[in-house]
């Protein structure tokens, strides 16, 4: 495969929004990464191209099947200006893991990586610096198959766009307050809740606006068989400590496998402390809440690292956790994991890697 990317830059520089004004997900910046699929040719065609709407045909797959795979990483400004990535290889292997489960074809882990870093080099003016920004990147495969019949899509489009962020949460890392949804399910066994991919959110959505609408800020997901196990908090990886034990879910294919979670388990591990991938029910939560033993809890993902929950509201019974504070495991987790993304802290376990300027 011909590995050349071709850069047109836009002559129109768009301005870019104070540090302060930034939220998530909301202000692009000046260009995009795009890539084609075909069966004679496999991936071609990569250029970097200014940011824009897209033409496709009404009957492209994509819209109609949900034959989609997405990713999610950030792009960090550290000291000296260095520009890092955290672990975008295991994005890279990610999306292809989404992508087979899904019929669509793997994209090479090096064009994947090296489409990343070229495209964050060309804006690299957008990645902002105030404390808790940074630039996400969000890469996307879409079937672009014009074709009504349900089979795989012949052909692909890979796009990864670039987005200057402020915190997830308007609040910064304020604990949440997360109802517990006993009626609607996110996944099931053999279903598709480690993948990536567009369907999985769209289903989330009356639940979490039911619950916005209540005052939480998120939604505890139950598992898809007897609506008794937590699974996933929103969109992030759940943990809960108990008697000193910090707990989260396996990984049996109804949740994603948070690449967040799995460096939280590592350090949890360097440092001594207990932690355990197992089931937790919410009755084991409310008897430990009941028992004064449930110490901390928080969700974790890469759009907001870490969130802790200062409460939990399950059926009618609201659980407080830690007087509704970050506790201090919560608090370690977060300022490390933020530490070694922006290179201020040493990085043991290779985590971080450094965008060097690649000259075209
Ligand atoms: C992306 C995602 C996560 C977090 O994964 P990270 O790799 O840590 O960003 C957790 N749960 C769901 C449903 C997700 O889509």
């Amino acid at each position: 495969m011909n590995n050349h990317i071709e850069i047109c830059e836009t002559r129109e520089r768009k301005p870019r929004p104070p540090d302060q004004d930034l939220g998530f997900g909301d202000v692009f910046t000046d260009h995009m990464f795009v890539m084609q699929y075909n069966q004679e040719l496999g991936w071609h065609d990569q250029k970097i191209i200014p940011y824009g709407p897209m033409s496709l045909p009404p009957a492209a797959a994509c819209f109609h099947y949900g034959q989609t795979a997405f990713e999610g990483l950030k792009a960090y400004r550290g000291a000296g200006e260095r520009i890092l990535l955290f672990r975008p290889w295991d994005n890279a292997r990610r999306i292809n893991a989404t992508g087979e489960r899904l019929c669509m074809p793997p994209i090479p882990k090096e064009t994947f990586l090296r489409a990343v870093e070229t495209l964050v080099t060309v804006d690299r003016d957008w990645i902002p610096s105030a404390p808790g920004t940074s630039l996400y990147i969000r890469p996307v495969i879409i079937a672009t198959e014009e074709h009504l019949a349900l089979k795989p899509s012949s052909s692909y489009l890979f796009v990864i766009m670039l987005s200057p962020v402020g915190s997830y949460y308007r609040r910064g890392i304020a604990p949440t307050r997360i109802y517990v949804e006993t009626e609607q399910v996110r996944s099931v066994p053999g279903g598709v809740g480690a993948a990536k991919t567009g369907g999985n959110y769209a289903r989330g959505l009356q639940a979490e606006v039911r619950a916005a609408g209540q005052g939480y800020d998120q939604v505890l997901w139950l598992d898809g068989q007897k609506r008794e196990f937590a699974e996933e908090v929103g969109t992030s990886n759940v943990f809960f400590m108990i008697d000193d034990v910090v707990i989260t879910p396996p990984l049996h294919g109804t949740i994603m496998p948070g690449i967040t979670r799995d460096s939280v388990l590592t350090l949890l591990r360097e440092w001594g402390v207990a932690a355990e991938e197992r089931e937790i029910s919410v009755q084991e939560i409310a008897d430990a809440h009941q028992a004064g033993s449930l110490q901390e809890a928080f969700g974790a993902g890469t759009a907001a690292v870490i969130s802790p929950i200062g409460e939990i509201c399950w059926k009618d019974r609201c659980m407080q956790i830690n007087r509704g504070e970050t506790g201090p495991v919560t608090r370690r987790i977060y300022e490390t994991l933020t530490g070694i993304q922006l290179g201020r802290i040493e990085d043991p376990f290779g985590w971080t890697t450094e965008v060097l300027l690649l000259a075209e």
